[in-house]
């Protein structure tokens, strides 16, 4: 949800726009044969925004009963309709007959669709991409930001992305990093044909925050009653991280660096001036989440100085509101889900600069989001903590 979405942003910073005709070798890798890799020809293309499955395949040279052989073969398996920009399609054809005889589409990280040319029949599967594994430990001690020093020592931005999703409800990037902070983080490393793809899984992670230590692991259980894989971080007693507030409605790389230091505007939480929230610096634009899933109950512009605002109802007790904001996203009435994008920073209203000015309202009183500690929303099942526990020891002992 939350870390598949930035994620998908991510990927799309890196996507480009050009069709590249390229010799490889690692034609079939599936059954790696250099008589088989020889025999055929390959072209790749990375999917344009706009791009139809048919343009594409124009475009790498297919008539259009091939094409058509394609969509019927995948119908069943994949719709070819909804093939997205920024993804890569191959095709390989024959050396001597410049027929066809695969295509091969990432639909996502974990699978591919294949479509053969079987006794002059195209036929289609999806194969889950079987990649290599290793496992890399990582440590560092913060100055300015979690994603400078990670950044500082050539951390895949994914992993630290991932890294800080594991502790996005209990650790605000923002405002809660102090100088001194440490990390250490495991997680595993895709490669595939011997090459670097990805970061996959972390697997245990230590947040020491301010002198205190937040430690998670990955856990799964098995599939649920509702054939939903039950997964997440935990705790050392198993209790998952996940809580019902994210402890940040700004994303941690949009924060400015500094900002404890005081060289950026910035509030804090301060009963005796009235200042009852806390005020973000960040970019004007940039995108503010709501921290729980709600209902929209206020959108719009506030008469009492806070400009474009929103107010999002998570349950009978907690409202939080969200102020100054260049765009409002969302509609009164509305649903939203934790994480989901409800506007843009700004400075409307009574404001010296772009910022977002965020208050937690319980039972009608605003009140201090950075000491505020949400219970965990779920826990490992007795019958698996024992088992939980061994397991994470191993892990525990890595992080130490
Ligand atoms: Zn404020």
């Amino acid at each position: 949800m939350l870390k598949k979405s930035i994620i998908i942003a991510i990927i799309f910073l890196a996507a480009g726009a050009v069709i590249y005709f390229l010799p490889k070798n690692n034609v079939f890798s599936q059954n790696s044969n250099p008589v088989l890799e020889s025999k055929y020809r390959e072209v790749s293309t990375i999917i344009n925004p706009g791009d139809t499955f048919s343009i594409i395949t124009e475009n790498a040279g297919l008539s259009a009963s091939t094409t058509n052989g394609l969509i019927m073969a995948s119908k069943d398996v994949y719709d070819l309709a909804s093939i997205r920009a920024g993804k890569e399609i191959k095709f390989f054809f024959d050396k001597q007959s410049n027929e066809l005889q695969q295509m091969i589409y990432a639909i996502n990280s974990e699978e591919e669709l294949y479509i053969d040319l079987v006794d002059g029949v195209y036929r289609s599967e999806k194969k889950k991409i079987d990649y290599e594994i290793k496992i890399k430990t990582v440590s560092g001690t913060i100055d300015s930001s979690l994603y400078e020093s990670a950044m500082a020592q050539n951390i895949d931005e994914r992993a630290i992305i991932a890294l800080a999703d594991v502790f996005a409800w209990s650790i605000d990037f923002g405002m809660g990093i102090r100088v001194g902070d440490t990390y250490k983080f495991i997680y595993e490393e895709r490669y595939r044909n011997g090459q670097y793809v990805m970061p996959g899984q972390v697997m245990a992670a230590r947040f020491v925050n301010d002198g205190k230590v937040v430690e998670g692991f990955y856990y799964n259980e098995g599939i649920g009653d509702d054939n939903e894989l039950i997964d997440g971080y935990y705790d050392p007693e198993g209790k998952s991280l996940e809580k019902i507030f994210l402890k940040n409605p700004v994303d941690f790389r949009y924060i400015s660096s500094g900002f404890t230091t005081g060289l950026r505007y910035i509030s804090a939480f301060n009963i005796s001036t009235g200042h009852r929230a806390i005020d973000y610096a960040a970019a004007l634009g940039t995108p503010i989440r709501t921290v729980g899933d709600g209902k929209i109950v206020f959108a719009g512009w506030s008469s009492q100085g806070y400009g474009y605002m929103v107010s999002v109802r998570h349950n009978s007790t907690y409202t939080t509101n969200y102020a100054h904001m260049s765009k409002i996203l969302v509609k009164n009435g509305q649903s939203v889900k934790q994480g989901q994008t409800i506007g843009k920073v700004g400075s409307t209203g009574l404001s010296t600069g772009p910022h977002l000015h965020y208050e937690i309202v319980k039972n009608g009183t605003k009140i201090n989001p950075m000491t505020l500690d949400m219970p965990a929303q779920k826990s490992i099942a007795d019958t698996n903590l024992e088992t939980y526990k061994n397991y994470i020891k191993d892990w525990q002992n890595k992080l130490n």
